[in-house]
């Protein structure tokens, strides 16, 4: 059973509703409008949730025009209000951490804007791009890549932003993939998704779409019937869905999923393994597990992206390693997701295997991508929680034969 189906959280989560929105009849709350309406997004809101420490006041705050602050109920009531190590917490509520930038750290970590040849296109593969299509978002993650254009209006879901991306992919014959993004390309209508996905879909080279949404585990009540019966109309379309932690796999998320897959939509999971979140061998193997039974191939373990800020969300590598030695083997092989660095400064992802992996001078990786270029991805400064390493190194063999590299 989901953790999240077991009665604490069942318990935890209609309390929070009598307690925090007692006017919100059950049909409103299954409402995907009126939960983006009644978002939580600044400080008397949250103050009046959860019990703020002084650091999340402070860091709230300071904020000023950086990443916004947003969650829809549904989300923040699988939050414990009065535990600040609540994992999902930690995703969503400002640290002053978040202020501080460490070495490497950088806004535009995957060096995304030099490859945007229109502003709504990222082109950095050759036969694959992604296609920025809103900035808006359910929920805003502290550690989003992109957080220099969410919610910053720069990427405004307009018809003329649309039109020079489609423009862009109509004209470049190699594009065969096109990956829906932004921002959560669910937040837009039906009727706009709808005009954009047969605009694409009229365009005879590209083959496959995809759409990358939080949308099924932030706001589940966006996947409505009538939305289903629309996607199903595009196929090839397949959906990768970023998931966090167990506790996102309610019965209202488990719904969602049941119905993409219903509507024939193969679904994948991309998760960002986050420290003091997620980065817990056996908390990661509960979210994949349950991920399996709601219909979710686990696809891409995501290595925090230095994003500035993000020192106090990042893990070593070992530490994902460890992750991935706990579930290779030792459950459904479905169940593994690929361990990937997106390489710093736009070297496209990488897995982190032997083959990839040349090696670690202190704190800085060192990886080679798929043309044989290198990168440098600067971990974060050395944990002083103390976290035990794993005992194993597996790139030590990799790193004393270096002729075993590409
Ligand atoms: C992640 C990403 C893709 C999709 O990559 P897959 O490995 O096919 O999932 C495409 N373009 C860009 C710029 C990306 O960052
Ligand atoms: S849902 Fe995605 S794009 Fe939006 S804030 Fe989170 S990580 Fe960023």
């Amino acid at each position: 059973m989901p953790i999240s189906a077991s009665s604490t959280y069942q318990r935890r989560r209609r309390e929070f509703r009598k307690h925090f929105f007692p006017q919100a009849q059950p049909a409103e709350w299954r409402d995907w409008q009126w939960q983006l309406r009644n978002r939580i997004r600044d400080a008397d809101a949250l103050g009046r949730i959860f019990t703020l420490t002084d650091d999340e006041r402070a860091a709230i705050a300071r904020r000023q025009g950086a990443l916004p602050l947003g969650m829809t109920p549904y989300y923040a009531s699988l939050i414990d209000p009065a535990d600040p190590a609540d994992p999902i917490r930690k995703t969503m509520i400002p640290q002053l951490a978040e202020f501080e930038v460490a070495p490497g750290e950088m806004t535009d970590p995957l060096g995304e804007d030099p490859r945007r040849p229109v502003p709504g296109i990222v082109h950095t593969y050759p036969d694959k791009v992604l296609f920025l299509v809103t900035d808006h978002c359910a929920t805003y993650c502290r550690y989003c890549t992109r957080s220099r254009v969410v919610g910053s209006g720069e990427l405004v879901p307009s018809r003329r932003a649309w039109a020079q991306g489609l423009d862009y992919i109509r004209a470049t014959p190699q594009i065969r993939d096109v990956l829906l993004s932004g921002g959560d390309p669910l937040t837009l209508s039906d009727q706009r998704l709808n005009e954009l996905l047969t605009e694409l879909r009229a365009i005879e080279h590209v083959e496959f779409l995809r759409i990358g949404t939080k949308i099924p585990a932030v706001l589940p009540q966006r996947i409505t019937p009538a939305l289903c019966r629309m996607l199903k109309r595009h196929h090839p379309l397949f959906f990768s869905i970023h998931f966090t932690h167990p506790a996102e796999l309610t019965p209202e998320s488990a719904r969602a999923c049941e119905r993409l897959a219903d509507a024939g939509i193969p679904l994948g999971s991309q998760t960002v393994l986050l420290k003091g979140v997620n980065d817990d061998p056996e908390t990661m193997k509960q979210l994949m597990l349950g991920l399996l039974r709601i219909r979710v191939k686990p696809y891409y373990l995501h290595q925090c992206d230095a994003v500035s800020g993000s020192s106090h969300f990042r893990t070593s590598i070992q530490q994902g390693e460890a992750i991935l030695r706990h579930l290779h083997g030792h459950t459904t092989g479905y169940a593994v997701p690929t361990y990937m660095l997106d390489a710093p400064g736009g070297g496209g992802k990488v897995p982190l295997t032997p083959n990839y992996v040349v090696g670690q001078q202190g704190q800085v990786l060192h990886v080679r991508n798929h043309e044989g270029v290198d990168f440098h991805y600067h971990l974060p400064p050395p944990d002083e929680s103390g976290r035990p390493l794993p005992l194993r190194d597996e790139h030590a063999a990799a790193r004393a034969h270096p002729r075993m590299n590409p």
